[in-house]
C-alpha cells in the first residue's frame, strides 16, 4: 500500500471531491454518498463508514471540503455522542441501524443522564428499567435533556439492579423517544432559550436489541460517553454553521442548521465570545486603558494555553496514546476562560451589558454572554467534579469520603421513592 502523506491524501479527496460533489443533490443523498466513500468520517474505521485516516490527516480532508464548499456528513450535537459510544460498545446490529442515520442526519438524539436527584452524583440514578419476558420498561425522570424535544432517540441510563451496589446496577440502553410511554416538557433557561428537557417514562418500552453492551455496564459505557463529551468542551469541535452560497443542499443544510442547531445556538456565547473582546474594547474607545488591557491579556494568555491544552489532546490521539487527564483539564480551562471573558466583557460595556433589546451592546449579546457562561461550569460535569476527578485520578490525592459505594443500592438512604 502507498505511503499516506498529506500531499496524497489533499489530491485523493480534492480528485473525488471534482467528481462527486454537486451542490444540486439533496442532503441526504450527498451524505448518503459520503458515508459509503469513507471521507465523511475519515478517521472512522473502514468497516463503519471511515478510511481509518490518522488523526493528523484529517485537517488535510476538511481543508479541502472548505475549499470546494462540500457540504459535510451532520457531525452536530449529541448525535456524534451516541456514534462514538456505539462504535465503541454497541452491536453490530446496532451500527448497522443507527450509524448511517447519525451521519445523513436524519435521526437526532438526546442523552438521558441527568436526573433531579442525580446530576454529579450520576450513580445514583433511580429510573429504572425492568424486563417483563419481551421488553425493557422504564419508568421515571430526567431532567437537562438538551434537544430532547425534537430527537428520536437518546442514550438512556437506568437502574436494572437494586441489589448491588450504585455503580455496579447501571445498564445502558437507546430508548425510542417517539413512543406513548415519554412526556418530553421544555424547560426555559435565564437566557431566554429553551435547548432542555424534563422527560418523563411511565412504562416506556425498549426492545432487547437496544441494551447496549451487557447488563450492568452502564457506568463504563456512560463514562464514553462523558469523555467524548468533556473531550468535545475544550473548544476543538467546530459547529455547524450553514454556508449562505447557493444551491439545493446549501438551502437543506440552512434549514437543518436551522431546527437542529437550534438548541446550540447561544453555545458560542456560552463559551465567552473571546473572539469579540479586542474588536469590543476598541469599538468602546476602551483599548487603551491599561487595567483594561491587563485583563485582556490575561483572557487571551489563558485562551491560547486552554486552546493548546486540547491541541495536545488531539496529539494523545495521533500517537494512540489513551486520554489522559486532558479531558478533565480542558473542561475546567474552558470553564474559567468563560467566566474571565465575562469579566472583561462586563469592563468593557459597563453597567450597559445588562441591556437587551435592540438599542442594546451588539443587540442583547453582550447580555447573553453573562446568562449563558454559568453553563460552561456545569454541563457535561461541574467544575468541582472535574476538581476532583483531577486530583484523585491524576494527582493520586485521596479519595473523597463515600458513604454509599458498597451498600447495596436499595439500602441507601435517598430522597426518591425506588
Ligand atoms: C448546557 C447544559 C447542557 C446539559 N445537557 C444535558 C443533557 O443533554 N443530558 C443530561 O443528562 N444532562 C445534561 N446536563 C446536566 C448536567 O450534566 C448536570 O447539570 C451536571 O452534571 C450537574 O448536575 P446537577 O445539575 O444535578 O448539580 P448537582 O450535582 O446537584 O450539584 C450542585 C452543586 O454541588 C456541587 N457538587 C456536587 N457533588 C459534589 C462533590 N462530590 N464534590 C464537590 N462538589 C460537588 C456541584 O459542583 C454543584 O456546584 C446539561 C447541563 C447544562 C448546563
Amino acid at each position: 500500500m502507498s505511503e499516506l502523506t498529506e500531499a496524497s491524501i489533499r489530491e485523493e479527496v480534492r480528485e473525488w471531491l471534482e467528481a462527486n460533489w454537486s451542490p444540486d443533490r439533496s442532503l441526504v443523498e450527498w451524505r448518503n454518498i459520503l458515508a459509503d466513500s469513507g471521507w465523511g468520517v475519515p478517521g472512522w474505521s473502514k468497516q463503519w463508514f471511515g478510511r481509518e485516516l490518522p488523526e493528523a490527516l484529517i485537517p488535510v480532508v476538511e481543508q479541502e471540503f472548505d475549499r470546494a464548499g462540500a457540504v459535510g456528513v451532520c457531525k452536530t450535537g449529541i448525535r456524534m455522542l451516541a456514534a462514538a459510544t456505539l462504535l465503541v460498545h454497541g452491536s453490530e446490529a446496532q451500527k448497522e441501524k443507527f450509524l448511517r442515520r447519525i451521519l445523513t442526519g436524519e435521526d437526532t438524539w438526546c442523552q438521558l443522564f441527568s436526573e433531579p436527584g442525580s446530576g454529579s452524583d450520576l450513580a445514583g440514578a433511580t429510573t429504572r428499567a425492568d424486563f417483563d419476558g419481551e421488553h425493557w420498561k422504564v419508568n421515571g425522570q430526567k431532567v437537562w435533556t438538551t434537544s430532547a424535544h425534537h430527537a428520536q432517540f437518546g442514550l438512556l441510563l437506568a437502574r436494572t439492579d437494586w441489589s448491588v451496589p450504585k455503580h455496579q446496577g447501571l445498564s445502558y440502553f437507546v430508548l425510542d423517544i417517539e413512543q406513548d410511554g415519554v412526556d418530553v416538557q421544555p424547560l426555559r433557561q435565564m437566557n431566554g432559550h429553551a435547548s432542555f428537557n424534563q422527560v418523563f417514562f411511565t412504562d416506556a418500552k425498549i426492545k432487547p436489541e437496544f441494551q447496549v453492551g451487557e447488563l450492568g455496564e452502564g457506568w463504563k459505557i456512560a463514562m464514553t460517553t462523558l469523555m467524548h463529551e468533556r473531550r468535545g468542551a475544550d473548544g476543538t469541535r467546530r459547529w455547524a454553521m450553514g454556508s449562505n452560497q447557493t444551491g439545493r443542499i446549501y438551502d437543506e443544510e440552512r434549514a437543518e442548521v436551522a431546527t437542529i442547531m437550534e438548541p446550540y445556538k447561544w453555545y458560542p456565547q456560552r463559551a465567552g465570545r473571546v473572539d469579540l473582546v479586542v474588536e469590543r474594547a476598541q469599538e468602546e474607545g476602551r483599548n487603551t486603558d491599561p487595567t483594561l488591557r491587563q485583563e485582556m491579556a490575561k483572557l487571551l494568555i489563558m485562551s491560547r494555553a486552554a486552546e493548546w491544552t486540547g491541541l495536545r489532546a488531539r496529539a494523545a490521539q495521533v500517537l494512540g496514546r489513551p486520554q489522559g487527564p486532558e479531558g478533565s483539564l480542558g473542561k475546567l480551562a474552558s470553564s474559567n476562560v468563560a467566566r474571565q471573558a465575562a469579566h472583561v466583557h462586563t469592563l468593557i460595556t459597563g453597567a450597559d451589558a445588562l441591556l437587551t433589546g435592540e438599542e442594546s451592546p451588539r443587540d442583547g449579546l453582550i447580555a447573553e454572554i453573562f446568562v449563558s457562561v454559568p453553563a460552561t461550569s456545569i454541563a457535561g460535569g461541574t467544575d468541582e467534579i472535574q476538581r476532583n476527578i483531577i486530583s484523585e485520578r491524576v494527582l493520586g490525592m485521596p479519595k473523597e469520603p463515600r458513604f454509599d459505594a458498597d451498600k447495596a443500592f436499595q439500602d441507601v438512604p435517598k430522597n426518591t421513592i425506588s
